[in-house]
């Protein structure tokens, strides 16, 4: 068992040993990219495809991060909402899996905001002494995260671009010119796009006024029959979570396990990374989730659990994302951020930190430091 996997708990996701080779110290790369997840994975892609000398590299196993964890509800826009710049990010997800044949189980039916407030069709749930309702359906649906990570990760490889596991990146020189310091090397590439999600702030410390690191919570039951997921209303198949507090957000996978997610434990990530979900505020976050979900509907009260974990995540103070070039240093590109609104959000991202350092295309300067 991966060893994130052994603190941090394991998601149901199948992730793979991707192709990952000894560095080189004579890789003389145009870009490089820091971070194995979705926003990294994309950023080679795309980056390679361009012709540029990429390399992608990763602290510990590709997938360590949010991208491998995460619930794999793809949504539209950022966590504070549909903004300029993020508003077509389900059909750039969509085209790229389908150009590139990612079998991911993308599948984009919709998404229902719930409350625990408001006018609405009432849900099968009890939480917090009432029933949940849904409001509205939006745009969205469901992809298996790992999967869909695993694809462009091999695209970025038939592409050209290098994936090296297990080195991170101990510090960036951004002046005069981008510097990588990897065990036993010094990198110096053209560019850089820093996609290390909640570990962004510890390679760029200006980041942190804005954006808190956290690990957030969620488990998977046994799989449901037909019966048991009619009686607990998710039958449809369509994801949710709710636009009020307190937060519960959810989705059924392609065997009928459900998995509901929710809880916050902040802290620096180097903390983060050394929590273990067996023990103390984290075991107590996701006790309280587990209950929570036994509480919802009598057809859950009893259910297997058949995995907890959680992961990392990087919360903005205003739910923006970070996609900028650092001020006074444009070579350097940063992408993160997404305030637990990332699937379809990274992909774009590091869609767009390719075609600005390719093609000079400006980026909106989402929270630059
Ligand atoms: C439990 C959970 C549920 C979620 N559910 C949803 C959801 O349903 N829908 C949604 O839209 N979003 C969701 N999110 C958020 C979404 O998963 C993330 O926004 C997205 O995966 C971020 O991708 P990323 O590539 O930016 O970051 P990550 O996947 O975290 O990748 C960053 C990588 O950088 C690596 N790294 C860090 N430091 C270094 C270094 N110094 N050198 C080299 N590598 C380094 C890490 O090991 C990590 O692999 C969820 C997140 C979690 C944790």
């Amino acid at each position: 068992m991966d060893r994130m996997d052994r603190i941090w708990g394991a998601p149901p996701w199948r992730r793979e040993n991707a192709a990952a080779r000894q560095l080189k110290a004579s890789a003389w790369p145009e870009v490089a990219v820091i971070g194995g997840g979705l926003t990294g994975a994309s950023a080679a892609y795309h980056l390679a495809r361009r012709g540029l000398r990429t390399i992608l590299l990763e602290a510990g196993s590709l997938g360590d991060g949010a991208s491998g964890r995460t619930g794999g509800l793809a949504l539209e826009g950022v966590a504070a909402g549909v903004i300029e710049g993020a508003s077509d990010c389900l059909s750039t997800l969509a085209a790229i899996v389908r150009e590139e044949r990612i079998e991911c189980g993308l599948s984009l039916p919709g998404c229902w905001e719930i409350a625990h407030r408001g006018e609405g069709v009432e849900l099968p749930w009890h939480d917090e002494g009432g029933r949940l309702r849904i409001l509205r359906t939006v745009a969205g649906g469901t992809v298996d995260p790992a999967a869909l990570l695993f694809g462009l990760l091999r695209a970025a490889l038939r592409a050209g671009a290098e994936v090296y596991e297990r080195t991170p990146v101990l510090r960036i020189a951004t002046r005069p010119a981008p510097a990588l310091e990897v065990p036993g090397a010094m990198i110096n590439p053209g560019a850089v796009v820093v996609a290390a999600n909640a570990w962004i702030g510890e390679l760029m410390p200006p980041v942190r006024a804005r954006m808190r690191s956290a690990l957030t919570f969620a488990c998977a039951t046994e799989r449901l029959g037909p019966d048991a997921l009619i009686a607990i209303g998710l039958e449809s198949g369509l994801p949710f979570y709710t636009v009020d507090t307190p937060y519960l957000w959810g989705r059924t996978t392609a065997d009928g396990q459900a998995i509901f997610g929710s809880g916050l434990v902040y802290g620096a990530a180097a903390r983060l990374a050394r929590i273990d979900v067996g023990a103390g505020e984290a075991k107590l976050a996701l006790d309280r989730l587990e209950a929570r979900v036994r509480g919802l509907n009598p057809a859950l009260a009893q259910i297997r659990v058949a995995a907890r974990w959680a992961g990392p995540i990087g919360i903005t103070d205003d739910l923006v994302p970070i996609l900028c070039r650092m001020p006074g240093a444009p070579e350097t590109l940063i992408a993160g951020g997404y305030s637990g609104h990332g699937v379809a959000m990274s992909v774009k991202a590091g869609r767009m930190a390719a075609a600005a350092i390719a093609e000079g295309v400006a980026l909106p300067a989402w929270g630059a430091p």
